[in-house]
């Protein structure tokens, strides 16, 4: 393999219903700064069925090039077809990195390409960069246990991959002015060729509303000390807007399920404003919440690793604090009226 031979830095534009997920917006973001690093262009792949429309929003998003193949087998995610399609596309112009989101279909796309393209791939990544006079990714991740950060590089393969965390990259302000170029490509693709067939698409309408989309979360850890001193913490939220979540160690114990866990193994938030209740700030819990905008953390302990991340600290007993605040904020007249506004 020439490594020479691959240059340029892909990102998957994954869509659903011909909506761009918007880890796909923030691969744009992160991939942007790689490019440029490497002084070579960004491309996104945008696959599917009516989809050209949608490629001058890979364009605003960041991206000089999108690679459009447009066909109605591609119309939802299948492996077989994805997987067709990226492989004539990543063999035939030979990406040196390739970005895909971390969601299920993701996930999936990009292991199965990996094995094809015979390169490695790194999962769930939470930080990227590049070693410019080398050319590699530096891809982290947490690794042992989340005990500590790991940086994957992919030394003798291409292109080198990565599946990103939603909610970790930072998307870039839609940029209208930017031009870009559509390349379209063609695929001679067969339903009845398809191994797989979708019947249909079930919705999960089941599931409470994501913590992912919260604008002002409070999370409470297990210096809260029992359920019911954590009940204040439904007080506080109550009385801001706010959502509540929680630490491992709080699920743990029972006093929140697990769809409100925050952290490595749990969901990826990214508030305008977070307010880390006795919370100690353990590495597994922190990847999860630190590109929050704002974080206010209250802990009794001045040296809790928590407040390395923090915007602002309060040291003091949560017990006493936190009444104080819901008194406080009773008092703030917008919230009288309705709703306090975080735009
Ligand atoms: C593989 C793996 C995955 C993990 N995934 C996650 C994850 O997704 N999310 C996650 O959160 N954790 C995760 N963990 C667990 C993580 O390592 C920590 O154990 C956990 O985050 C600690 O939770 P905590 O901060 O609630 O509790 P503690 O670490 O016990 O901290 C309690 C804090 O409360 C403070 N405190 C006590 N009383 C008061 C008071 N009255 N007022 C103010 N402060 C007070 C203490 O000073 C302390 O800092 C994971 C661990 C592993 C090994």
């Amino acid at each position: 393999m020439k490594l020479e031979e691959y240059q340029g830095v892909w990102v998957f534009i994954e869509q659903n219903d011909r909506v761009i997920e918007g880890v796909s917006l923030e691969l744009l973001g992160a991939g942007r700064k790689l490019a440029d690093k490497l002084n070579v262009s960004l491309a996104g792949v945008l696959l599917g069925e009516g989809i050209k429309p949608l490629a001058s929003e890979v364009i605003t998003g960041g991206a000089d090039e999108v690679y459009v193949i447009d066909h109605p087998v591609l119309k939802d995610y299948r492996t077989e077809s994805y997987m067709k399609c990226i492989m004539l596309l990543a063999e035939k112009y030979k990406p040196e990195i390739f970005l895909y989101g971390a969601t299920p279909n993701g996930k999936d796309l990009a292991s199965a390409v990996a094995t094809d393209l015979n390169t490695g791939l790194t999962a769930d990544t939470t930080m990227l960069d590049v070693d410019v006079d080398n050319r590699l990714l530096e891809a982290s991740r947490p690794a042992f246990g989340g005990n500590i950060m790991a940086t994957i590089l992919c030394k003798k393969h291409r292109p080198q991959m990565a599946t990103v965390r939603p909610k970790v990259m930072k998307a870039l302000e839609p940029d209208t002015a930017r031009a870009g170029k559509i390349i379209e490509e063609t695929i001679s693709l067969a339903e009845e060729d398809m191994r797989t067939k979708v019947f249909q698409i079930v919705k999960d309408v089941t599931k409470k509303a994501s913590l992912a989309e919260a604008h002002v979360i409070v999370c409470g850890g297990k210096g809260m000390g029992d359920l019911q001193n954590f009940g204040l913490l439904y007080e506080l939220a109550e009385t801001i807007g706010a959502s509540v979540g929680g630490t491992r160690d709080v699920v743990e114990a029972g006093w929140l399920p697990h769809h409100l866990q925050i952290g490595q193994t749990g969901e990826t938030v990214t508030p305008k404003i977070y307010f880390a209740v006795a919370v100690s700030g353990a590495i597994q819990h922190v990847v999860g919440m630190k590109n929050s905008e704002i974080i206010i953390a209250i802990n009794k302990d001045p040296n809790a690793p928590i407040f390395d991340v923090a915007t602002y600290g309060i040291v003091g007993d949560a017990m006493e604090i936190i009444p104080k605040l819901i008194e406080e904020f009773k008092q703030v007249p917008i919230n009288q009226g309705g709703e306090i506004s975080y735009a």
